[in-house]
């Protein structure tokens, strides 16, 4: 009998249960055992909703509170000092202060720091370590969540976090190594493990995500390790899971390590298989990634079969197993309450119930049960509708795709030249000062798209109060004397999907959301076919801004890469081909801003570093399309329109070539909380075009003064050419007061006016 495998499931809840529960609990309005119970009953559901839908091995410990990483440090016990009287006092205040921080009853203590798990849009907190580091097992979550299900009647796989991917995910705050660390962690997990067995447990996974990373010496000499020492223990059958990638380099180390079973991720890497067949030792368990973790749609069963078929002639369907990729945390609960979708898209979706559905239905193909043709064919039938939809594939947006070439992606006159045609036509100051975009999106802007949104607000009424918001940002930025002005985002709800809900191709669930970190979730669009611009969609609001004032106003627009990564993208065509389709569509929306007189345009791509590839050697390939994306979008126009750019959360040095490469006349990025050490990589690189670096911070409240902002500008310009650099803040306002907002940009631009009477 062949058998479903879960490797996590979404802890959200189909309604963000969770994300209402936790927030209650920190704003007071509800106990700790009132989060514990809406806890404990999403669980519930969800085990039983896995079972139902055809899972025979379902996972546990897969739920966290706020991050399984987090619950791994808390559970061996690596809580930093500062952090330490409060956990040992309140433990669930102990663990979201290490989640969020916490300022009261004495306490004022950062949230540890967080980061992107591998390359989703997830984020985990980093744990901190250090040299003398000490654990111990201080929280069995494992066992309590293990007991928890067979209470229940559900015998659960658990799920761990490895300890070699634990380590390598934290960060050693005295720059120590984090690996000389294993010997003082692995009695820890061996404890772990062995209480696990004790309790009945018969299997549990552990994941080693790191398996598909580029991996030194040192990191295989630590897994051998780690596995070794493992293997010595009384403990439950050990399911080693990797995923996100092949296994490149580290099969043959994989496939050693002492364990009873080994996940592979199909989807990413179905090429994998055969390698993976000859390098797996006989008896161990296999467990194949054969329907996608990472994206929403129903998979080509007929493929995923053809695999499990090959491994099963290879080893007996026995030790197989079939499982998503990798976690379905990445994806939403169900996709079928979407009932609002157009024409057939919903059944096009599968969402983590689907998921394991198709699972069923693959396994019982293998096993050659009697109603699996049908179901088969069903698969079938929907994937046919999707590959001769004319919502998916429209033949003009193909052929312009065809039709690109080097001059569509070439500015007319190179950098130099451009840059003397715009000097004369935007006539600036030298350190010219501008926004990133948006301001202050108050409760009063939320509430009244809310109410129009819902009919409650009619359309004209909306517009006038758009109409003021704009005149009133634009007469503050007039008045504080900024040079580029921008009309503030008042219309757009997010810089994605305000896109996307005027292009072609794109849709938008009801419920489709997927946990970001802790109680944030994001409801990414979903790409599903050919993208075209029907109308323009920012022209009105950009020339209304440019009407009211004799000051250039800066067009914003979000560009192709950041509109890819943050979308549920097809699966039926390369990345890069739907980034061409969004940037064709982008450059139309350029040229029409300019057409309308707006001399100043802003193209932003803060996500465009974290699309990069997990193993670097695909890292140019990326850059090579995402670069040619974003002059695609820009290059269109004549030399005396001004393209800007912006990036935040970047680290430039590894990826300073590809951001010369966009050729933007001027980038702005987030530099203020490094103290302009991220501009080290502009310098070096010795970058011709204009930059922008932040001058200060906008992800708090605290208002920098004019001396501040003016130090870290004398810091840029003594290594920058005085006429390469603008003044603006780190990123847009958007989440920030009008109050602070004001006062920060009066001292920026006191700041740019200091820096340009000293130069
Ligand atoms: N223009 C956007 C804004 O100002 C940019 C946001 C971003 O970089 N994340 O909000
Ligand atoms: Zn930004």
């Amino acid at each position: 009998m062949s058998i479903v495998g879960n490797l996590g499931f979404p802890r959200i809840g189909a309604r963000r249960e969770l994300k209402r529960a936790l927030e209650a609990f920190w704003s007071g309005e509800e106990t700790s055992e009132q989060l514990q119970s809406t806890a404990r009953e999403l669980r519930s559901q969800h085990w039983q909703l896995q079972r139902a839908a055809g899972a025979d091995v379902v996972p546990s410990n897969d739920f966290s509170l706020y991050d399984q990483v987090l619950d791994t440090a808390f559970a061996v016990d690596a809580i930093p000092d500062r952090y330490r009287a409060l956990a040992d006092a309140d433990p669930l205040a102990g663990y979201f202060a290490l989640a969020r921080g916490v300022q009261n009853n004495g306490f004022d203590l950062h949230a540890l720091e967080m980061t992107k798990w591998f390359d989703t849009n997830y984020h985990y907190l980093v744990p901190e370590l250090q040299r003398d580091q000490a654990f111990r097992l201080r929280d069995h979550k494992p066992l309590r969540e293990y007991l928890e299900a067979r209470a229940l009647g559900v015998e659960t796989r658990p799920v761990l976090l490895g300890p070699v991917s634990f380590l390598l995910l934290s960060k050693a705050v005295d720059g120590s190594d984090r690996l000389a660390l294993l010997d003082r962690l692995l009695p820890v997990y061996a404890e772990l493990l062995e209480t696990l067995k004790v309790a009945g447990a018969q299997w549990v996974q552990i994941d080693e995500p790191c398996l598909v990373l580029d991996l030194d010496d040192d990191d295989h000499a630590a897994y051998r390790k780690a596995y070794a020492a493992l293997a010595q223990v009384a403990r439950p059958q050990v399911l080693l899971a990797s995923y996100f990638g092949a296994l490149g380099g580290n099969l043959a180390l994989a496939a050693e390590l002492p364990v009873d079973g080994l996940h592979v991720d199909l989807v990413r890497a179905p090429d994998q298989l055969d390698d993976v067949l000859d390098a797996l030792p006989e008896g161990r368990t296999l467990s194949l990634g054969v329907v996608d973790g990472r994206n929403v749609w129903r998979g080509d069963l007929d493929r995923a079969l053809a695999l499990a078929t090959r491994a099963a002639e290879r080893r007996g369907s026995g030790s197989l197993q079939l499982a998503p990729s990798c976690s379905l945390l990445h994806v939403p609960v169900d996709a079928s309450t979407e009932k609002a979708l157009p024409g057939k898209l919903q059944s096009w979706l599968a969402f983590a119930r689907q998921k394991i559905e198709e699972l069923r239905v693959l396994a019982d193909a293998l096993d050659g049960a009697p109603d699996a043709p049908a179901a088969l064919d069903q698969a079938r039938a929907r994937l046919q509708t999707r590959r001769q939809s004319d919502k998916v594939h429209r033949p003009q947006v193909a052929a312009r795709v065809a039709a690109i070439d080097a001059a569509t992606a070439t500015r007319a006159s190179a950098y130099p030249q451009r840059s003397v045609v715009q000097a004369q036509r935007l006539n600036l100051p030298v350190f010219p000062t501008t926004t990133i975009g948006s301001f202050p999106q108050t409760r009063d802007v939320r509430e009244a798209r809310a109410r129009n949104k819902a009919s409650k607000l009619s359309q004209a009424a909306y517009d006038d109060f758009l109409a003021a918001e704009t005149t009133k940002c634009v007469r503050l930025q007039e008045a504080i004397g900024i040079d580029v002005l921008v009309h503030g985002e008042f219309e757009r709800n997010d810089m994605v999907e305000y896109f996307g809900e005027q292009l072609d191709g794109f849709a938008f669930t009801r419920n489709g959301w997927v946990q970001s970190y802790g109680s944030r979730c994001v409801k990414p669009p979903i790409i599903f076919g050919d993208v075209q611009r029907p109308a323009p969609m920012t022209v009105y609001w950009s020339t209304y801004a440019q009407s009211l004032t004799h000051k250039p106003m800066k067009g914003m627009l979000t560009g192709p890469v950041t509109v890819l990564q943050w979308s549920f993208v097809r699966d039926d065509q390369p990345r890069a081909q739907t980034c061409r389709q969004i940037a064709l569509a982008l450059r139309d929306e350029v040229l029409d801003l300019e057409a309308a007189g707006i001399g100043v345009i802003q193209i932003d791509e803060p996500a465009l570093r974290e699309g990069l590839p997990l193993q670097r050697s695909d890292w140019q390939a990326y850059l090579d399309w995402a670069v040619e994306c974003f002059r695609i979008a820009a290059a269109g126009v004549a030399d005396a329109t001004q393209i800007h750019t912006h990036m935040c959360y970047s680290e430039f040095n590894d990826i300073i070539e590809s951001v010369a490469a966009m050729d933007a006349d001027v980038i702005s990025i987030e530099t203020s909380r490094s103290r302009m050490e991220l501009l080290d990589a502009f310098v070096k690189f010795r970058y011709p075009n204009q930059i922008g670096p932040g001058v200060y911070d906008i992800h708090s409240p605290r208002v920098p003064d004019a001396n501040e902002m003016t130090t870290l500008l004398h810091k840029a310009v003594a290594v920058l050419d005085p006429a390469q650099v603008w003044v603006n803040p780190d990123c847009g306002l958007k989440t920030r007061g009008w109050p602070e907002t004001q006062a920060a940009l009066e001292a920026m631009v006191e700041a740019a006016r200091r820096l340009r009477a000293a130069n």
